[in-house]
């Protein structure tokens, strides 16, 4: 699963060097493409529930599941890749939200808020904790900095499949029950954020989400094991 990850990681760092103004986001998708053609490993969204794409690439408003496209990034937007690979049996996803060019201001915020959000979600990745002690760290710190988090999407056990139980979402379910974490489970843990409200829309090509107030979206994954030695980030470039 390390190996997994880490060949995801290193493709999203190839992916967030080529964003620049003018680019296609199409252009992504090819490059996605490319580097799992080099590793050898299969992209893992491909084909997924009829995904049409190896890369998930969404812009803006755009939360997760949109379509590499013809559309031109414009300086100051944000692009997010979400990306997974299989590797000897083994998934890895890994998530990423990029800035074309400089931003500030609410954009720079909704960057660095769902990053931190990200993080201190790992950090409750501790054996012993309850899987909901990573929902509610998001969930606080997103929500105390003023913007939403996304409830409609989740984040995943992961191994063997992509998509493995538990669910985890980002934010502490009315009826939630214990779940003890146990070194060995393996999760994907992905805050979605908005700079608006929580809810988001499918469009009509029945997979792009977006805000449903159009407001800006940022998204942030990890695979993540819980060991003895606390939460191990798979997912990471070296
Ligand atoms: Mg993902
Ligand atoms: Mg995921």
């Amino acid at each position: 699963m390390r190996e997994a990850c880490r060949i995801v990681a290193v493709i999203l760092k190839d992916l967030a060097a080529a964003v620049e103004p003018g680019v296609k986001t199409m252009v992504f998708e090819e490059l996605a493409r490319k580097r799992c053609a080099d590793f050898k490993v299969k992209p893992a969204f491909l084909g997924m529930y009829g995904f049409p794409f190896a890369l998930c690439c969404s812009v803006n408003e755009e939360v997760v599941h949109g379509f590499p496209s013809d559309r031109v990034l414009q300086e100051g937007d944000l692009v997010s890749f979400d990306m997974g690979v299989v590797y000897d049996g083994f998934y890895g996803d890994s998530a990423t939200t990029v800035p074309v060019g400089p931003v500030n201001g609410d954009r720079a915020k909704l960057l660095d808020v769902t990053k931190e959000s990200l993080a201190r979600g790992i950090a409750q990745a501790e054996a012993g904790n309850d899987l909901y002690d990573i929902s509610g760290a998001v969930q606080k710190y997103v929500e105390g900095q003023g913007l939403s988090v996304v409830r409609r999407f989740v984040g995943h056990g992961i191994g063997r499949k992509l998509h493995e139980k538990p669910e985890i979402p980002n934010f502490v379910p009315q009826d939630a029950h214990r779940l003890t974490l146990l070194p060995g489970m393996v999760l994907a843990i992905e805050p979605m954020v908005t700079s608006g409200g929580p809810d988001v829309e499918v469009l009509s090509d029945n997979w792009t989400a977006v805000t449903k107030d159009r407001s800006l979206a940022a998204h942030f994954e990890h695979t993540v094991a819980v060991t003895k030695n606390g939460p191990r980030i798979l997912s990471l470039a070296d």
